[in-house]
């Protein structure tokens, strides 16, 4: 789960890692008022999941009122690289002598947790080791030990630093380990880690992916999931407890687990097919589970046909076709659907279908002869195969 930046940096905060006090706002009007209690200059800064936003200008400094209401309208609604602008964060401005790079992340071939550093910092870290390899700190951590303050110093060092902000860049960086590690994060990155004038390190931006599945055990950090920038419907599937990933075509798809929605998607694509979303139903024949499942597919306006395909194999076909049955007894549409019933039960599964009739669903008995079927119904070909 990524995080915006005012969120990351709620995290270092929590960890003593140095940030600019600020507050997130929604309008012009609050973005005037909070910096006014801040006090000049500001940064009016755009909240999107993604970066490059000082490039995109979606990163302003602001002397006075004025200054911040023209900023805060203009990048309020900005579009960066597809992400809608919705939310601004408002921090007093620093000054800046120096920009570093930090980040701490899992290294997965090394098994390790991997301490990147280098006082090249500000732009793309890709360009930096491209350009000038040598400039960037590697430093593996042992992750029962932890990162000592001795490791921490001597990444300093080795890239560098001005011998006056050492303790203070080690302590940054053990504080960014602390974040971390014990935030059960996957990625914490700071871009541009800053020494201003008066020789202070800070932390200017921040970006922590948090890993989804130890949330559970992080209580206070499940709210930024309510608060992310993610698509709406796939923020539905979440709240839902449905693995629902949103995709650019017109084909619905849905499943019975992972590996099968995934080479349905192969398949439809195959076909011709432009898949619309990735959606895993999960096992079992619930027919309120399905009726979700095929509310939150028909919730895309982009679908034009749907692709359900079963495979029986601890849930049986019988059983998920009357769960679909069910259903659609809750469910109008004119949306086609082509269900493809294979496995435990499957010709009986097909014969309930075809005995209840539904209008718009069709059955189909394989996988290629029902993603060649669906990619027809998208495009509009075919009235649909009588079931
Ligand atoms: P990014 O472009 O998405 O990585 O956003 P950043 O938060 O890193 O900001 C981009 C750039 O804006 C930084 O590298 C700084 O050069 C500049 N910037 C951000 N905050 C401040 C600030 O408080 N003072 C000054 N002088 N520049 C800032
Ligand atoms: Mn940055």
């Amino acid at each position: 789960m990524d995080l915006l930046e005012y969120q990351g940096k709620q995290l270092f905060a929590r960890h003593g890692l140095e940030v600019s006090p600020g507050k997130a706002v929604h309008t012009a009007d609050e973005a005037v008022h909070v910096a006014n209690e801040i006090g000049y200059p500001v940064v009016v800064k755009a909240q999107v999941l993604i970066g490059g936003r000082g490039k995109a200008g979606g990163v302003k400094l602001a002397g006075d009122e004025a200054e911040v209401r023209e900023h805060a309208t203009n990048i309020l609604g900005m579009d960066i690289r597809g992400h809608t602008v919705r939310t601004l964060w408002i921090e007093h401005a620093s000054e800046i002598e120096s920009e570093y790079y930090a980040s701490v992340l899992l290294d997965r071939s090394a098994k390790q947790p991997l301490l990147i550093f280098s006082i090249e910092g500000g732009i793309d870290i890709e360009q930096v080791a491209e350009r000038s390899p040598e400039k960037l700190v590697r430093h593996h951590i042992d992750a029962l030990a932890g990162l000592s303050r001795e490791e921490a110093l001597e990444a300093g060092r080795a890239a560098g630093v001005d011998a006056d902000v050492l303790d203070g860049v080690a302590g940054a960086l053990l504080a960014l380990y602390e974040v971390w590690a014990s935030e059960e994060a996957t990625l914490a990155e700071i871009n541009p880690l800053i020494v201003t004038p008066q020789r202070e390190v800070r932390a200017l931006d921040a970006k922590v992916s948090l890993d989804g599945n130890a949330l559970f055990r992080h209580p206070e950090n499940q709210a930024f999931s309510d608060e992310d920038e993610g698509d709406p419907l796939e923020r539905r599937a979440r709240e839902e407890g449905l693995q629902y990933v949103k995709l650019d075509g017109n084909i619905g798809i849905l499943g019975n687990g992972a590996g099968l929605v995934m080479s349905t998607l192969d398949v439809v694509a195959q076909a011709g097919g432009a898949p619309a979303n990735f959606l895993d139903a999960g096992g079992g024949s619930d027919a309120a589970k399905i009726e979700q499942a095929v509310q939150l597919i028909l919730a895309n306006d982009a679908v034009r046909a749907v692709l359900f395909n079963i495979f029986g194999g601890i849930t049986r076909c019988d059983e998920v076709a009357r769960g679909l049955i069910a259903a659609f007894s809750h469910i109008t549409t004119s949306v086609p659907f082509v269900v493809r019933l294979d496995g435990t039960n499957d010709a009986e599964g097909r014969r309930l279908l075809q005995e209840a009739a539904l209008p718009n669903v069709s059955a189909a008995a394989t996988m290629n002869e029902a993603a060649e079927r669906v990619v027809a119904l998208a495009s509009g070909q075919t009235a649909g195969a009588p079931a």
